[in-house]
């Protein structure tokens, strides 16, 4: 598969069909010209031959009944007199196929895609239902080759689904349950994990029971009070928008009725008992309690009732995941397969971490972590640096990864130099920043704060293709070496402390006179340093004393300073 190609993922709905791609790393929906990111599946042949798709389709059924078929999906994959079925008139009328039909709505989602992406298409994975025999399977297959998109892969809509709400990252022999309630079709599966895939393990429901049947029921309520017919496209387009609105809000009206969300569940609590017997039955081909259950996921406009919801969750005796929008999970779902076919997806699925630490060396040789290991990646992190030495007029950022305490003992990944303007120690301000993207790239920054002057570095992979031995290596020896790692990490950083002191107590003592106990300490300090086993403790102990011990020298020094400056203003 070319990797630069965008594979489709096509959700080919009873009522609505949705197209997908994943873009620069995520999966998106992409709307027609109009905005919408959900198609009618509904197609409508002119008696001239034209064909129209989606809502231009659906308003033309008022018009042309006979002309416009809808719910193609019930009827993909059957052969005339299979079971004693005969296609419905509308298909012999038009001398068209289910497969034709469904070419056509595809037809479309490819041009909506093309259109938005700017780019041809020619690959697509596509969603049937659990259900869906071989003969269906290869009926939707065939529709996409009519529609020019080679099939690569038909996904389960449960599986689909799962794949939406993130459940990829469950653990093995997790268990799933998918609440679909769509527009005409309800469907329940259960699913478990096996080796990093999902398993259908059952699957029932209703291919005619769905959110259309509550719309005709609500019609008629409506209709009864208001004096109308039921079967008015105008009062069964209001019942839909009234349910709808009875999602969010207590009450709607129409044409002057008002109608309460107790009314409406008055009224769907039947429909919605409907779906109970499917549920356990699922349950029990499972051989599954409830309870046994890891997640239950909604999926289908329907689910957005409150009413749905709530049954669901008195069902199963669990709170159902809602994190996803129900009418776009199985376009979603179809997308990220496409993204990790194609291998655009790669990335945000594996979520990578760090395997080991990034950081730069400091002062003494010592390692400084910026980015820690197993870090989700993108990452990114930084830290102010300054010169060790006066008069330095650039700073050599060693990049390193590993997880010993010595910048020696680990690996360079590179390294850059960094030009300020030289002054006293600790006059320099190097903000060195590490970002780490989703490809495993390390960009390194170094900013001399003073001028903004910037130093840049890029380094390709190595940050996180880094083979599991020599990270299993790496970390073995950190392990068995952290004794003594540590033991050098203090005995380096109480060196530079004790290089610090000895000078400027020196300078002290030559100011204020000798004072044996000083001198003692720092004699102390000197015999460490020289010693030829690094006795990192004692060192720091020892600093400690001399430091202790010269605080007396430090307000003798202040004393004599200001003495000195009321002298010299003539005061004392
Ligand atoms: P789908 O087949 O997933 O596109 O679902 C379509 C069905 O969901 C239709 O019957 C819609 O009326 C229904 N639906 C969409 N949004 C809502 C909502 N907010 N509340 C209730 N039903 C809805």
């Amino acid at each position: 598969m070319n990797p630069n190609s965008p594979i489709l993922g096509i959700d080919l709905g009873t009522t609505n069909s949705l197209v997908g791609v994943v873009d620069s790393g995520f999966p998106i929906l992409l709307a027609d010209e109009n905005g919408s990111r959900s198609t009618p599946s509904a197609v409508c042949i002119a008696e001239d031959g034209t064909i129209t798709v989606g809502a231009v389709a659906l308003r033309q059924r008022a018009l042309h009944p006979t002309r416009t078929i809808t719910s193609v999906k019930r009827l993909i994959g059957r052969r005339p007199g299979e079971g004693g079925w005969v296609p419905p008139y509308v298909l012999s009328d038009l001398q068209t196929t289910p497969v034709e039909v469904s070419a056509e709505i595809l037809k479309h989602l490819k041009a909506v895609a093309e259109r938005a992406l700017e780019q041809s298409v020619s690959q697509a994975v596509i969603t049937v239902p659990a259900y869906f025999n071989d003969a269906q399977r290869n009926a939707t297959k065939r529709a996409g080759e009519l529609a020019g998109l080679e099939v690569v892969r038909i996904l389960s809509e449960p599986t689909a689904a799962a794949l939406a709400y993130g459940l990829d990252k469950l653990g093995e022999h997790q268990k799933v349950a998918v609440y679909d309630l769509g527009g005409g079709t309800f469907d329940i599966s259960v699913l478990e994990m096996r080796d990093g895939a999902f398993q259908v393990l059952s699957t029932a429901g209703d291919t005619q029971l769905g959110g259309d049947d509550l719309d005709r029921m609500l019609a008629g309520f409506i209709a009864e009070k208001l004096n109308l017919s039921a079967k008015d496209i105008r009062v069964l387009e209001a019942a839909e928008s009234v349910k709808k609105r009875l999602s969010v809000d207590e009450a709607a009206s129409f044409d002057g009725l008002d109608i309460t969300r107790a009314e409406l569940e008055k009224i769907a609590r039947p429909w919605i008992e409907c779906t109970r017997l499917h549920c356990l039955r699922a349950l029990s081909d499972a051989n599954l309690k409830a309870e046994q259950l890891d997640e239950i996921i909604l999926v289908g406009g329907s689910t957005r009732m409150p009413l749905v919801r709530e049954y669901v969750r008195e069902l199963f005796g669990r709170e159902p995941n809602t994190s996803q929008n129900p009418d776009e999970a199985i376009a979603l779902g179809a997308t990220i397969q496409a993204g990790i076919l194609s291998g655009s997806l790669r990335q945000v699925l594996l979520l990578d971490v760090t395997p080991l630490s990034l950081g730069i060396e400091t002062f003494g040789g010592l390692m400084n972590i910026i980015i820690p290991r197993n870090t989700t990646i993108p990452a990114k992190a930084g830290e102010m640096f300054t010169n060790a030495v006066a008069n330095q007029d650039s700073m050599l950022i060693r990049i390193l990864q590993g997880e010993r305490e010595l910048a020696k003992d680990n690996w360079e990944l590179g390294r850059i130099e960094v030009p300020f303007p030289p002054g006293p120690k600790g006059s320099a301000r190097v903000g060195v920043q590490f970002s780490l993207d989703a490809d495993g790239i390390l960009n390194v920054l170094a900013r001399d704060t003073a001028t903004n002057q910037d130093t840049t570095l890029e380094i390709s992979g190595t940050a996180i293709d880094v083979e599991d031995e020599r990270v299993e290596q790496m970390i073995a020896e950190s392990v068995d070496l952290a004794f003594e790692d540590m033991n050098e990490r203090i005995w380096t950083e109480a060196k530079l402390k004790a290089e610090e002191l000895l000078p400027a107590v020196d300078a002290a003592l030559a100011q204020l006179g000798e004072s044996v106990e000083v001198r003692a300490c720092a004699a102390e300090v000197r015999r460490l340093l020289d010693l030829p086993e690094h006795d990192a403790r004692a060192l720091k102990a020892a600093n400690q004393q001399l430091d202790d011990a010269t605080q007396s020298l430090a307000v003798m020094l202040i004393e004599r300073a200001m003495e000195e400056s009321l002298a010299r203003r003539g005061l004392v």
